[in-house]
């Protein structure tokens, strides 16, 4: 069925389990995290970036996870992720999402908070949940040589709460040592501010950049206040690896249809994975 954010993420906070949001990168993807989180009796959100509606034309791809997410029998949120722009995200909620992120965090703290507020009152008007950020999660440095994008700033406790009063968000992002796009899980979130954050805001927080955090900071996260974790690259890496495999066996004709299977095989397993982690597990 298809569901708010605030219907997944509410209850996660009070049992203390996380809810994984996971990149929709194509159909592949989507097929793949709804049968994973399925299989698991999970509630699961599918996040689609506007890069990807861009490439999709819009439409297609919305449409596609919106049935997917109505047929299933887990509760599933369709989610845009990092909507940048008031029109983007405005636009959106027409065509089916049930929850979007707003990410102001490079404006000011007063235009984050004006553009925030207007697509909350929005939003809610809609039954769609809003999240946003404060503080900064930046991007690996590999990432970074190729184009330019700010540092990470850390979330700070007290602006954190004027703007989630200010606004009625209904989750936070927050910039705790995590960042986007790391290969390799070696990152130690800091624990201490997230306890602060979770004691002083009342309202479910996200993850983002969850690929480069080790496992057991990740659980120390979710036991403080983290709800909604993002997951992209480390899927993405999972089926790059799947793609290379099946065309370096250069023993047979590759037809498309072998390949798009791997690929809805590998994203379940990868999704799977971190629904164990993240404990969401028979919760639906
Ligand atoms: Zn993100």
């Amino acid at each position: 069925m298809l569901v708010s954010l605030s219907d997944v993420l509410i209850p996660a906070r009070k049992e203390k389990y996380a809810v994984g949001s996971f990149n929709v990168i194509n159909l592949e993807y989507a097929i793949g995290i709804v049968e994973a989180a399925e299989e698991l009796k999970s509630p699961v959100i599918l996040q689609i970036s506007p890069s990807i509606l861009q490439i999709y034309r819009f439409a297609p791809i919305i449409s596609a996870c919106k049935k997917l997410a109505i047929a299933s029998s887990v509760p599933v949120c369709l989610h845009l992720d990092h909507g940048k722009d008031f029109n983007t995200v405005a636009k959106v909620f027409c065509l089916g999402f049930s929850s979007v992120m707003y990410d102001g965090s490079l404006l000011s703290f007063e235009e984050n908070v004006n553009i925030t507020s207007s697509l909350v009152n929005l939003a809610h008007l809609h039954g769609i949940s809003v999240e946003a950020e404060i503080g900064i999660v930046g991007k690996d440095e590999e990432d970074l040589s190729k184009k330019t994008y700010p540092q990470s700033k850390a979330t700070d406790v007290e602006e954190a709460a004027r703007f989630t009063e200010k606004t009625k968000i209904d989750a936070l992002a927050v910039s705790v040592g995590n960042i986007h796009g790391v290969n390799t899980p070696n990152i130690q979130l800091n624990i201490p501010l997230l306890q602060d954050l979770h004691h002083s805001l009342k309202i479910p927080l996200v993850l983002h950049g969850s690929s480069g955090v080790i496992d057991s900071s990740i659980q120390s996260a979710i036991e403080n206040g983290i709800c909604k974790i993002n997951v992209a690259t480390r899927i993405i890496n999972q089926v790059n690896r799947c793609l290379l495999d099946h065309y370096q066996d250069k023993t047979h004709f590759h037809h498309h249809k072998e390949l798009t299977n791997e690929i809805i095989l590998t994203v379940k397993k990868e999704v799977k994975n971190r629904i164990n982690l993240f404990g969401s597990s028979n919760r639906a």
